[in-house]
């Protein structure tokens, strides 16, 4: 077959290799793998590819940092809603988290040192993005916007799920005289203090940015259309004594992570998820409904707050201050909604204009995008804007038919909720792994899953997704596709778990190919 891109092809230099690593390299067939972001994923993927001895590997990352979302988000009070020893990578703790619940700066510090350690940064082709990739001859041809094409054995996308802020198309937008930005895209020059601060959007970004700018004393007005549930929690520190004793003594550290704990807990949470009726649901929902009752004094407010929709339907905000914050003096809740944006602020649909310097947009990102825009063209005619026609799916959230040896980390269809992401990838490499292996054991030189094998998952999924809280709970979330039907992984942890241990070979096509 001749590939679309085989005339102008300027294929770049593979990594150096030194002579002893030679033959290893030459018995891997020749495997390079381009893995797609340099943010968490990303980086696990290039630590993982490199203690697995392939030394040809490129991480191509659209941006001139590593970080992914952590690089991205930067909003006043930005913080992780999971515990900070568990959103760490299992290989690599972390001693020196200040806090049970870690701030975002922290977090980026993590894997830029992490990075390092790592020597991924020596992987990574920066301010490269990934325009359009074609399997042809066997291999992945990717164009890249240099203009440039790249060739790959294996493609890993890393490209994370919430990378595309969601613009409101609020009438009048464009004509606000302040400064206004997604809260992805923060503007850090323009300073807060002494400024009338609108927020719109409640769900855990905004919740966090009015709890950073009421203890502030920023005046704040917080634009909500939809309250949602909000789960108490604590958020203390770790003492410096505390945390030089986790230096001192791994196994303190070990312990603090408590991964079996943790694999329970997130066991009763999903469970809670897809079993409505279960009592860890109820305890859930009690845990909500108490936390607006006890901490909210006005019943006016309260009222105002109160959401019309199941709790655990829309993704679960933990905060430990959001109602302290919105009942400050510097603060206020307008539940009228938008009518449009004029100049000086927003104009509600009660005829009032409520006057802004600043407004930030917390109103989330596009769920469904994932590595797009890239276009991607697999075998056999097949390509990704086919295949996701209806909505992104993928073969256990990882791979596609016709689109041999391209693996997702974090890809459509894996369990997104309030738990570890880094924990998600990191059972989802040791799948990606095993598919890797029968590559480089020479068993065969493609391998994806079979169309019915997708099929199959997609028809089970879909009927299990309908039986979750975030179908039956009775609210628009992101969760939810174009369709209104769950997008995420809609069964308990533990089933993850289970089937990313190994893969169900009869569900795969594995194809040999001689090399062109
Ligand atoms: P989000 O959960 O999608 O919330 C968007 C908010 O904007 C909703 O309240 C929505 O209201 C509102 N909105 C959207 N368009 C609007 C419009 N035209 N007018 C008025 N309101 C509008 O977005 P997010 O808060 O950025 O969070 C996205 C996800 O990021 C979270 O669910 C979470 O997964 C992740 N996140 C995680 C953490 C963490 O601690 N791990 C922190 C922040 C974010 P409706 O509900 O009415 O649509």
């Amino acid at each position: 077959m001749l590939c679309p891109h085989s005339a102008p092809l300027s294929k770049l230099g593979p990594m150096e290799i030194n002579q002893a690593d030679e033959e290893q390299h030459m018995s891997q067939r020749g495997l390079r793998v381009v893995v797609i972001g340099a943010g968490m994923a990303g980086i696990l993927a290039g630590i993982k590819l490199q203690e697995a001895g392939i030394r040809d590997i490129v991480i191509f990352e659209k941006a001139d940092r590593i970080g992914g979302t952590w690089r991205e988000n930067t909003y006043p009070g930005l913080t992780c809603d999971v515990p900070s020893h568990h959103y760490t990578y299992t290989f690599e703790r972390n001693p020196d988290w200040t806090r049970h619940l870690s701030p975002g700066g922290e977090i980026q510090s993590y894997f830029e040192r992490t990075s390092q350690k790592y020597q991924i940064n020596e992987l990574i082709r920066f301010n490269t993005e990934i325009e359009q990739a074609d399997f042809c001859d066997g291999r992945w041809h990717l164009r890249l916007n240099d203009g440039t094409v790249d060739i790959a054995s294996v493609v890993i996308a890393a490209t994370g799920v919430l990378h595309q802020p969601s613009l409101p198309s609020i009438v009048g937008i464009e004509q606000f005289q302040g400064s206004i930005f997604h809260t992805a895209r923060w503007d850090h020059t323009v300073a807060l203090e002494g400024k009338r601060v609108a927020v719109i959007g409640m769900g855990s970004t905004g919740v966090q940015i009015i709890s950073d700018l009421s203890a502030r004393g920023i005046e704040v007005s917080h634009f909500v259309r939809s309250p949602q549930w909000i789960m108490p929690v604590e958020n203390g520190s770790f003492s410096e004594a505390e945390r030089a004793a986790f230096r001192a003594d791994p196994q303190l550290l070990n312990d603090a992570m408590d991964f079996e704990g943790y694999a329970a807990n997130v066991e009763r949470y999903t469970q809670a998820l897809t079993d409505p009726g279960s009592e860890g649901s109820l305890m859930i929902a009690r845990a909500c409904r108490e936390n607006l009752e006890q901490n909210v004094t006005d019943p006016e407010l309260r009222e105002m707050l109160l959401p019309d929709h199941e709790p655990l339907c829309k993704r679960l905000i933990f905060s430990p201050d959001y109602y302290q914050a919105i009942q400050r003096e510097s603060a206020q809740l307008v539940r009228d909604d938008i009518a449009c944006i004029e100049a000086r602020g927003i104009r509600t649909n009660d005829g009032v204009l409520h006057e802004f310097d600043v407004i930030a947009l917390a109103t989330g990102f596009r769920a469904d995008q994932f590595m797009r825009p890239m276009r991607i063209n697999g075998r056999n005619g097949s390509d990704l804007e086919t295949q996701w026609a209806e909505r992104p799916i993928a073969y256990l959230a990882i791979s596609m038919p016709e689109m041999p040896n391209f693996f997702m980390l974090n890809g459509p269809n894996g369990p997104v909720g309030n738990f570890s992401l880094i924990d998600i990838a990191e059972h989802q490499w040791a799948y990606i792994e095993q598919l890797m292996d029968r590559i480089r054991g020479g068993e065969c030189t493609e391998i994806c899953p079979t169309q019915d094998a997708m099929n199959r998952f997609d028809t089970e999924r879909v009927a299990a997704a309908k039986k979750t809280i975030w179908y039956t709970g009775g609210c628009d979330s992101w969760y939810l596709d174009s369709e209104g039907v769950p997008a995420s992984w809609p069964w308990n942890y533990s089933r993850f778990v289970e089937e990313m241990r190994a893969p169900r070979w009869e569900d795969f096509d594995l194809v040999f190919r001689e090399a062109a």
